[in-house]
């Protein structure tokens, strides 16, 4: 503790937007002595009503503006929306103020002694497998939290009392863009797929600030051995002397790799001697669910608590104890021998993808915000399992068309519709399209808030749509 208090006392901090995660920031950097301005480009009543509330907390807000950088600024802490081409971004560095992000606080405000952080991030699978290490480092006996992009607000967590041994710390390519002196015991990249290119300006740069996890890692840098990018990643960081890169991959596993044999997860890495032996540490269907892009999330989760020490028996109990989130392939109900599947947090055709692969015979409900995707290579792949498709959503005209120059024969009902009652019409639509034995599969490679607030109302709808054709059915 001693050391923290002394870190932003008596700063000039500037937090840019007046959200969530830049309130979190401000309380917590004015509780620790800082002199706070948060600065917001908008001015209405919501603004104005949640400015009062920190001006009552000794914390200067400024509405209407933001660009201009308050004089005396010495560090700008930004919130995960605003993109690094922000005039006020651009101001600070004419003046030499660094800007950095909640991550970057909360790792410059650890003490002495404090938990070492397991990193995951990736295209997709983050949450997932952040869960999945948390599972499995507490099935260890360890004392630990997922953080990160998800559950409490890392500062508040850095700050709080709690003690713990070790963190599952899951980091958004925004948050490691902003938190330069971040270094992880050890840290794993899954994917990597064109996602947020607008944020990130390009791939290059996006792969590059994924890449950022890796910098400076003590013990392991995982990598996934499908996926190359990944692993060129690991070979462009700075690590620490003595760092090991650890494949994960669905496939036999080399020495220094985590793989599947016959039906088991395996670890050729942490083992004694890795030319000759191979440690058996859980079934693949300890893994739920078993589907193979999700079996690479446990082994990538599996690596890092295996880097972190644990043993193999922890991570068989811990993956059994992992229970989804909802809305990620998750299974609604079965209605006259068709599974209803609701993968909801599908944004990207990537994720897409991969829930297209783990079944045999779909009806596939697509559509939304396509955020500048394309859909070619994904209806290519698809195209052999789907039996129909159902389009709804702003975008759906791109899958439209994919489908019509790679899958001409599927049969496509297009909804023409976005208002939020569309998702029950779809499902009766893909009722219609399903035979016994099919899955309607709602992964719609987009993002949703055309049509609803975000993806858990849309998987909520989804099921609730489900439930009606249950009833009906009856
Ligand atoms: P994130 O936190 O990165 O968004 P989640 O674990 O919430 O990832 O999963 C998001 C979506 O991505 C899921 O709906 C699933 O379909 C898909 N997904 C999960 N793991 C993977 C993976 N390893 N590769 C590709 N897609 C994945």
């Amino acid at each position: 503790m001693g050391s923290r208090q002394v870190t932003f006392r008596g700063q000039q901090i500037t937090v840019a937007g007046l959200g969530v995660s830049g309130i979190s920031a401000a309380r917590a950097l004015a509780g620790l002595g800082a002199s706070v301005t948060v600065v917001d480009g908008g001015d209405n009543e919501g603004l104005r009503a949640r400015a009062e509330e920190l001006r009552a907390e000794g914390v200067a807000v400024r509405l209407a503006d933001a660009e201009t950088l308050p004089e005396g600024t010495e560090l700008v802490v930004t919130s995960p929306g605003w993109k690094p081409g922000s005039p006020l971004f651009a101001a600070a560095a004419a003046v030499g103020v660094d800007v950095v992000g909640d991550v970057e606080i909360a790792w410059r405000l650890r003490g002495p002694g404090a938990a070492p952080w397991l990193a995951v991030t990736g295209t997709n699978g983050k949450t997932t497998t952040t869960r999945m290490l948390a599972a499995i480092l507490e099935a260890a006996g360890l004392r630990t939290a997922a953080v990160g992009n998800i559950g409490t607000p890392i500062v508040d967590l850095v700050l709080g009392e709690e003690k713990f041994d070790v963190l599952a710390v899951e980091l958004s390519s925004y948050q490691l863009h902003w938190a330069p002196s971040l270094r992880a015991h050890s840290a794993a990249v899954l994917n990597l797929a064109p996602d947020h290119l607008d944020w990130h300006g390009s791939m290059r740069a996006y792969a590059a600030d994924k890449g950022r996890v890796y910098e400076g890692n003590q013990v392991a840098c995982v990598y996934n051995v499908a996926d190359p990018a990944t692993e060129e990643l690991v070979r462009a960081a700075d690590v620490e002397e003595g760092c090991r890169a650890i494949g994960f991959t669905l496939g036999t596993p080399a020495p220094s790799q985590l793989g599947v044999v016959e039906g088991l997860l395996v670890d050729r890495a942490f083992v004694a001697d890795r030319q000759k032996q191979a440690q058996e540490l859980a079934e693949v269907t300890d893994v739920r669910p078993p589907v193979p892009h999700n079996i690479a999330n446990a082994l990538a989760a599996a690596a890092l608590a295996r880097a972190y020490g644990v043993e193999p028996a922890a991570v068989r109990e811990g993956l059994r104890a992992f229970r989804p989130d909802p809305h990620r392939i998750e299974h609604v109900a079965d209605v006259d021998s068709v599974a209803y599947v609701d993968d909801s947090k599908a944004t990207n055709t990537h994720a897409a993808e991969a829930s297209l692969a783990s079944y045999e015979s779909i009806v596939w409900i697509a559509g939304g915000l396509a955020k500048g995707a394309t859909f070619d290579e994904l209806v290519q792949k698809a195209a052999p399992r789907l039996r129909g498709v159902v389009l709804i959503g702003a975008d759906r005209a791109l899958i439209r068309e994919a489908l019509a120059r790679h899958a001409p024969g599927v049969p496509v009902v297009d909804l023409d519709r976005t208002d939020t009652g569309a998702m029950s019409a779809a499902v009766q639509e893909a009722a219609r399209l399903a035979k016994s034995g099919d899955t309607v599969l709602m992964a719609p490679a987009c993002a949703s808030m055309d049509m609803f607030t975000n993806y858990n109302k849309r998987g909520e709808a989804f099921a609730a749509a489900v439930r009606e054709l249950d009833a009906a059915s009856a």
